[in-house]
């Protein structure tokens, strides 16, 4: 088993990387921002439809979070910086109206209206917490 070894461990590092705190924050920041196309993916194909979940824009939201700390405090590189530092932006805004919309239409995973004494959305299957605001309780 030399030849994993020496995949994993070239030069004596982990796959080759210098590592230090700001390089498992780096990772990180990239391991989550990439995970948001997992996520969108696995939703739309279990919807059979487009649908951005807000996990989408939480996973956006942390990993430029990350990935801008990492330019900012480590890399200190002008280009790095200025491609994270508003990106938080549409994320938030997304969140917020994401936040108003379901509140309004129902099911806050997928946004199918529910019916008013439902606790569980029939399109996805989320639990609705709470029941549906529209059950005029
Ligand atoms: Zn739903």
């Amino acid at each position: 088993m030399d030849w994993i070894e020496q995949f994993l461990f070239p030069q004596d590092k982990f796959l080759g990387v210098e590592w230090h705190v700001w390089k498992v924050v780096g990772w990180l920041g990239n391991l989550t921002f990439f995970s948001r196309f997992l996520v969108q993916w696995y939703a739309t194909e279990k919807q059979r439809r487009v649908v951005v979940p807000t996990a989408f824009w939480w996973l956006s939201l942390v990993g430029a979070g990350l990935l801008f700390s990492y330019a900012l405090f480590y890399k200190r590189d002008s280009v790095f910086i200025f491609a994270y530092a508003f990106t938080w932006i549409p994320y938030v805004r997304n969140l917020v109206i994401h936040h108003r919309t379901a509140a309004a239409a129902g099911c806050p995973q997928c946004g199918e209206p529910c019916a008013s004494a439902a606790n569980y959305c029939s399109a996805c299957g989320v639990a609705l917490h709470p029941p549906n605001p529209r059950s005029g309780a």
